[in-house]
C-alpha cells in the first residue's frame, strides 16, 4: 500500500499512484463534514462521538481520527484494546471507548493507556470491578444494556441488580449508559420504539448518567432516540444511513482501477474462470487490475458495474482474485485503452449501490478494502 495526499479533480496521477493496479481516494474533508453535520443535526440536546472501530470502516484509522479530532470530536469509538492503543498517541485530550470491553487479564491495561472499556455483561462487570478494588481506585466503564438487540449488553433484570449495588456501582463508576438499535434503518419497525422505551427504563435506574442510544440511522429516527450522544460510524465515511430519498451525507470514498488490457471477443467465446459468461455478439472486454483479493466480493460477478467516463459497464464473467472483466463494446477507443480507470466507486456508483450489486451492504465493502490500492488522502492535515 503507497499513500499520498493533495487534492485532485480526477483519478490520481502521482508516482505510487503510477505503480498501483488501483487508486483508493479518501476524502478527510467530507468526512469531518459529515461529523459536522450530524453534530449540528442532534444540537443542542446530543452530541457525536466518532466510531472509528475496523480502522475507521477500513479507510485508516491513523488519518481519519487526528482530522476528527482536529475538527472537535474528543469521544471515539473502537471495538477492540488493540485499536484503541494504535489510537491513544493519536488523540492527546479525547476520551476512547472500547466495545468489546475488557478480555480476562487485561483489565488494568486500560487505566494504564487512558482507554475506557464498554462493560456488556455481569461477568466484565465482576472482573472490572476486581480490577478497581486491586488498584484502590474507582475505574470509569461505560455500562451496555440490551434492549432488544440479544448481543451485548446486561438484560433488564440485571441492570436493576446493578443498579441497588452501591458498591459495585462506586467501584465501575459508569460514566454513560448505552444500548444499540437493531432496525434504525426501518424507521417503521416496532421494535425502534419499543426499544426506546426499554432504554428509557433502564436509564431511570441510574438517574443523572448520560445515555447514548443512536448509531448513524438512529440519528435519523429523531430526537427521542438522540439522547445525550449519537455514536455514528457508518455515516461519517458516507454510507446512506436513511431508508429512503436522497443520501444526505456526502460521499467519501472514490475507487478507480486501471485497466491492464483491451481485447476483443468473438460471439460464443466464454470469459472467466467457469465460462460463466459468453460474449453473444463480437466484442471488446477491459480487464482491470482489481479482485477478491481487493475486496471486490466474488458474488459481483455477471452483476456489478463499473464506470468509464459517463458510460455503465458491466462487470461480465467472475471475479479473479486480482482481476475484474468489463464489457466495453462499442465505446471509443481512446476512452478503453489501456492505462485508463474504471470506476467502482464514485460519482455514478455510490459504495452502497456496490454492496447492493455484490448482495451485501456498503459497510462491508468498506471494511473489505483491500491493503493493495494506492491510497490517496484528500485534505486533512498531514500527520
Ligand atoms: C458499530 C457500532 C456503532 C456504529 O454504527 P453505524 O451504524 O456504523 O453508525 C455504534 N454503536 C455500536 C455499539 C456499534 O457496534
Amino acid at each position: 500500500m503507497t499513500e499520498s495526499d493533495g487534492r485532485l479533480a480526477g483519478p490520481s496521477v502521482d508516482h505510487g499512484a503510477a505503480r498501483a493496479g488501483a487508486i483508493l481516494t479518501i476524502d478527510l474533508d467530507a468526512i469531518v463534514a459529515n461529523w459536522r453535520f450530524l453534530n449540528a443535526k442532534v444540537a443542542p440536546a446530543s452530541r457525536c462521538a466518532a466510531v472509528v472501530k475496523a480502522d475507521a470502516y477500513g479507510l485508516g484509522a491513523a488519518r481519519v481520527t487526528p482530522a476528527l479530532y482536529d475538527a472537535g470530536c474528543r469521544r471515539f469509538v473502537v471495538a477492540t484494546l488493540d485499536e484503541a492503543l494504535v489510537l491513544r498517541p493519536l488523540l492527546p485530550e479525547a476520551e476512547i471507548f472500547v466495545l468489546s470491553g475488557p478480555f480476562s487479564g487485561c483489565e488494568e491495561e486500560f487505566p494504564a493507556a487512558g482507554v475506557t472499556p464498554v462493560l456488556n455483561s455481569t461477568e466484565q462487570i465482576a472482573r472490572w470491578r476486581a480490577a478497581a478494588n486491586r488498584l484502590g481506585r474507582p475505574l470509569p466503564s461505560v455500562l451496555h444494556v440490551d434492549t432488544g438487540m440479544s448481543r451485548l449488553g446486561l438484560c433488564a433484570d440485571e441492570a436493576r441488580l446493578l443498579a441497588g449495588d452501591a458498591e459495585t456501582l462506586a467501584a465501575i463508576r459508569p460514566i454513560l449508559l448505552i444500548s444499540h438499535l437493531a432496525c434504525a434503518d426501518e424507521p417503521a419497525h416496532p421494535l425502534n420504539r419499543k426499544q426506546l422505551e426499554a432504554f428509557r427504563s433502564a436509564r431511570a435506574l441510574f438517574p443523572g448518567l448520560p445515555g447514548s442510544l443512536a448509531a448513524s440511522s438512529g440519528i435519523f429516527l429523531g430526537s427521542d432516540w438522540q439522547a445525550d450522544w449519537c455514536r455514528p460510524g457508518a455515516a461519517l465515511y458516507g454510507v446512506q444511513p436513511t431508508a429512503t430519498g436522497d443520501n444526505p451525507m456526502r460521499p467519501v470514498v472514490r475507487l478507480d482501477a486501471r485497466i491492464i488490457q483491451v481485447r476483443d471477443v468473438d460471439a460464443g467465446e466464454s470469459v472467466g474462470y467457469g465460462a460463466t459468461h459468453l460474449a453473444r455478439t463480437p466484442g471488446r472486454l477491459a480487464v482491470v487490475a482489481a479482485g477478491y483479493a481487493d475486496g471486490l466480493f466474488r458474488t459481483l460477478g455477471n452483476r456489478g458495474c463499473g464506470y468509464l467516463g459517463e458510460h455503465r459497464v458491466p462487470l461480465v464473467g467472475r471475479v479473479s482474485m486480482d482481476l475484474v472483466i468489463f464489457d466495453v463494446t462499442g465505446l471509443p477507443n481512446e476512452l478503453a485503452t489501456p492505462g485508463a480507470t474504471i470506476s467502482l466507486i464514485g460519482l455514478h456508483n455510490s459504495v452502497d449501490d456496490l454492496g447492493r450489486a455484490a448482495g451485501t451492504i456498503g459497510y462491508e465493502i468498506l471494511t473489505s478494502l483491500g491493503r493493495r490500492y494506492h491510497r490517496h488522502y484528500l485534505n486533512g492535515s498531514p500527520r
